[in-house]
């Protein structure tokens, strides 16, 4: 379905993008002495429950243990959905993929043959940011689109170095697809690696595909420069197939997937270092989290949602729930957060951090998350939307979450309705086990006006994955 004179907004966008840009000669100055520096380490298909700090037993992640000693654990972080494009598109506009088109019925993500992407009206963290003077890079995993009208360097990111769509695509002759997830080896996934528009090497070798990223992202920290700067570290692991460079291989006692998280850690250790060694650490905010839970049909090949139900593609806590890390020493107080809070709510955040204005001219669904990290109050959200695809299944408020349908990630057909729909107090039973329906049916009837005024507030758009 399309959106009427999607031209008109398309312009709209860009106008307000360029307005923008015409007041930013202020904000750009005041830029280069006070706003902060951002990363974002955002990890693939990584579970609740696959880093020490958030309760594995075999995998050691001491750069990220320590991270959460000396930041903020937030243990009930989410992603914008439980697949990764969805999820992507929701983190870097703040928008829920619904609204700019980037989920489906039809097709859960995009892929190689894809001609749609996130289209330009979108405006995304990196334009943002750029257009008040900030440095921006992406590197790693887009998955935005990979026409060149959908790429980062169209999305406000000076620069590109990745694979621009999943590491398990672009199949060629071999083992089955599952066979070849679970025995990999290079030249059975024939994906691109990209140096902006470019493809600089195919099939990218994966198994120096941490470590390379990660020399990226300390080569761009490294850069002097007199503005502030944005890094969006979207690494391809702990996706399927699993590779991991000579160092970490056979190392972890949890296996191929144990030995992949360890050098993700290493990699997050080589950056916060390369930020103590040069002082950036005072003024960098650096946020470690996930797309998705674990892709658990892969069995030990896939991750762990640790205590949560479900994985990767499902609805329940275990889909969305992410482990995650705030860390800006001596801006941020070591804690716990247990609010609520989300992927969606980073564009608003970093926005007030640049001392932006988030656009006024369409739905956002974040929250700035300020008051939580510096501990001056709460945040304005109390409401996670769990969408399958283009249709929400279930809605949290509070300490309670309602499944109006439920259906497992992968492998189950169809749906089930639950009617009475389920219901959790999902800070006392965080696993999703008991069934509380019959008690509360006030809390049903709240959850089901929350979720008729979400709906009455989307609006149809051309939906990019199925083009
Ligand atoms: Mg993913």
């Amino acid at each position: 379905m399309k959106i009427l004179n999607t031209g008109m907004i398309a312009m709209t966008g860009l106008l307000s993008v360029g307005t923008a840009s015409q007041q930013s000669a202020i904000a750009m100055e005041k830029a280069k002495t006070s706003n902060p520096n951002i990363i974002v380490f955002f990890c693939d298909d990584m579970g609740y429950g696959d880093i020490g700090t958030f309760g594995h037993p075999t995998i050691r992640t001491p750069n990220l243990d320590r991270m959460a000693e000396e930041g903020q654990r937030w243990t009930s972080f989410y992603a914008a959905a439980p697949v990764c494009t969805p999820s992507r598109a929701g983190l870097i506009t703040g928008r829920l993929p619904i609204r700019s088109g980037m989920c489906s019925e039809k097709k859960r993500v995009l892929f190689p043959d894809s001609k749609g992407g996130l289209i330009p009206y979108e405006i995304t963290i990196a334009s943002m940011l750029k257009n008040a003077g900030y440095s921006t890079t992406c590197i790693g995993k887009w998955h935005l689109g990979d026409q060149p009208q959908f790429l980062p360097n169209a999305h406000g990111f000076d620069y590109y170095f990745g694979i621009p769509y999943s590491n398990d695509m672009d199949r060629v002759d071999g083992p089955d697809y599952h066979d070849a997830c679970m025995h990999p080896k290079i030249d059975y996934f024939n994906v691109p690696l990209m140096r902006n528009p470019e493809v600089i090497e195919r099939p990218a070798d994966q198994n120096t595909i941490t470590k390379r990223y990660t020399e990226e992202a300390i080569k761009f920290i490294s850069q002097k420069r007199d503005n502030p700067f944005f890094l969006y570290l979207a690494h391809s692991m702990a996706h399927v197939p699993l590779f991991r460079s000579k160092d970490f291989a056979n190392k972890s006692l949890r296996g191929i997937y144990g030995d992949v998280v360890e050098e993700l850690d290493w990699s997050m250790g080589e950056i916060l270092d390369k930020l103590r060694e040069t002082g950036l650490d005072k003024n960098t905010l650096v946020i470690f989290t996930s797309d998705n839970g674990p892709w658990t049909i892969f069995n030990e090949n896939g991750g762990s949602a640790g205590l949560l139900k479900g994985g990767k593609g499902s609805t329940y806590e275990g889909g969305m729930r992410e482990p995650t890390i705030f860390w800006w020493p001596g801006k941020l107080k070591h804690t716990v957060i247990m609010d609520c809070a989300s992927t969606l709510d980073l564009f608003p955040t970093f926005c007030s951090l640049a001392d932006l204005k988030v656009p006024s001219d369409r739905i956002y669904d974040g929250y700035d998350l300020s008051p939580l990290m510096f501990g001056t109050g709460k945040s304005k959200r109390d409401v996670i939307f769990y969408s399958r695809d283009t249709e929400v299944f279930a809605v949290r408020k509070g300490d309670y979450k309602v499944h109006f349908k439920t259906q497992d990630g992968y492998g189950q057909d169809k749906p089930v309705i639950e009617n009475p729909p389920l219901l959790y107090n999902i800070n006392v039973d965080p696993s999703e086990k008991y069934n509380i329906a019959e008690k509360h049916p006030e809390v049903i009837a709240e959850m089901r006006k929350i979720l008729e005024r979400h709906q009455a507030s989307v609006v149809q758009v051309e939906n990019q994955l199925e083009k």
